[in-house]
């Protein structure tokens, strides 16, 4: 079987090998405007070839979840949308909340927040933009409206895309998966080496284990929102909401 690949092994090298460097063409493959300042290309877009920084940005505001990285002259290092400069416009099919201009900037300003959102295959972290209109629904309604589940019902810092609750629903249904190594396996997706970096919000119940813990019911004494980067010692549970 492995013998029908064997004579294409270098032509297969070669094509793959290419891909890590860009081409002699250093124009924008979005805009087409040559351009001398950093490039960079998205490894969850179809067909995605280098793009400059404005078009990076622009293609994104349907996509927010992809991973993007930054040409540096010698190799593709990762980089973050967040980290270019990307906002999440909530409310307004991602554009900016027309109220800007009534808030004079001010508003504007306190209705970014940062937002950890997980998804499949990783965890993200963006620069969010409420909508701030009079008729603007809570927080948790704007990210519903946009396909997002909110971690908590008063001011999320944290949300999960509807298709990791489905893929996390398979995957503890035939594999048996906890909801920690569920999200400890994400945190490695998102950073392999440092996956204890990787700020995740959950609510943490911590439960006293009574002697008899095998038959009995465990007693909740604690309830507090935490980061999975805080180990709660040997007497709790990790809720992951
Ligand atoms: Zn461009
Ligand atoms: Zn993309
Ligand atoms: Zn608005």
């Amino acid at each position: 079987m492995m013998h029908d690949w064997l004579p294409f092994r270098d032509a297969f090298l070669q094509e793959m090998l290419s891909g890590e460097a860009p081409s002699q063409d250093k124009s924008c493959s979005s805009c087409q405007e040559a351009k001398t300042t950093t490039m960079y290309r998205c490894s969850d877009c179809f067909h995605s070839g280098l793009v400059c920084l404005e078009c990076c940005l622009k293609n994104h505001i349907q996509h927010p979840f992809h991973c993007i990285q930054e040409w540096t002259g010698q190799y593709f290092a990762p980089t973050t949308l967040e980290t270019l400069g990307f906002i999440l416009h909530l409310g307004h099919g991602g554009s900016s909340c027309s109220d800007v201009g009534e808030n004079n900037g001010e508003g504007m300003r306190d209705s970014i927040t940062t937002l950890v959102v997980m998804d499949i295959g990783q965890i993200y972290t963006h620069k969010v933009s409420w909508c701030k209109c009079s008729d603007a629904p809570t927080k948790p309604i704007q990210l519903l409206q946009t396909g997002l589940y909110p971690g908590s019902v008063d001011s999320p810092r944290s949300a999960f895309t509807f298709r990791l609750m489905d893929y996390y629903h398979v995957d503890s249904t035939e594999c048996n998966t906890t909801p920690q190594s569920f999200c400890t396996k994400l945190r490695r997706l998102t950073n392999r080496y440092h996956p204890h970096t990787v700020p995740v919000s959950v609510i943490l119940l911590e439960y006293l284990i009574i002697s008899d813990w095998k038959t009995g019911p465990l007693q909740r004494i604690d309830q507090s929102i935490t980061t999975m980067g805080q180990y709660p010692g040997p007497h709790a549970v990790w809720i992951w909401t």
